[in-house]
């Protein structure tokens, strides 16, 4: 279970989890405010070639950027609850990632295949990221 002890490792992870991912995929994220959700983006930009600075999309839902592979990231913090979620439109899903930080937002229509990464602050620089792989 890995736990992690700074913003940079959090984004080495988000890295090396980037990596091993070929194909459009929507990355759910999931913990509260200040957990790291957004520095984990910021990994999975670096490890796709990204070279935009990432600014948390809260005010506009989603910011797409181009690298390796399109990365769509969406907040939906100022979201209580999605009754209906179009950037989930098929075109989108299907050619990038979608990282979706408060993804617990829009549970009822994350796609079955994803990945979810959930964040736990355990004290001011630790956290406990677990990384679970619905992809089959
Ligand atoms: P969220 O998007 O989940 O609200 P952010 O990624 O915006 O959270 O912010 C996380 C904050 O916690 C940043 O200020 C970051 O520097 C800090 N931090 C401290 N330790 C870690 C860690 N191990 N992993 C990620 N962020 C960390
Ligand atoms: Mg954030």
């Amino acid at each position: 279970m890995p736990t992690t002890k700074s913003p940079e490792e959090t984004m080495q992870l988000a890295e090396n989890l980037v990596r091993e991912i070929k194909s459009p995929v929507c990355i759910a994220l999931f913990g509260e405010l200040g957990a790291g959700k957004t520095v984990f983006v910021k990994g999975l930009a670096k490890g796709l070639g990204i070279k935009d600075i990432i600014k948390s999309p809260t005010f506009v839902l989603m910011r797409s950027y181009s690298g390796r592979m399109k990365l769509y990231h969406i907040d939906l913090y100022r979201i209580k609850k999605c009754e209906e979620f179009l950037p989930f439109e098929e075109t989108l899903m299907n050619d990038g990632i979608t990282a979706i930080e408060w993804a617990d937002r829009a549970a009822d229509f994350l796609p079955d295949k994803r990945v979810e990464v959930c964040f736990k602050i355990l004290s001011s620089d630790k956290r406990k990221i677990i990384i679970n792989d619905y992809r089959d």
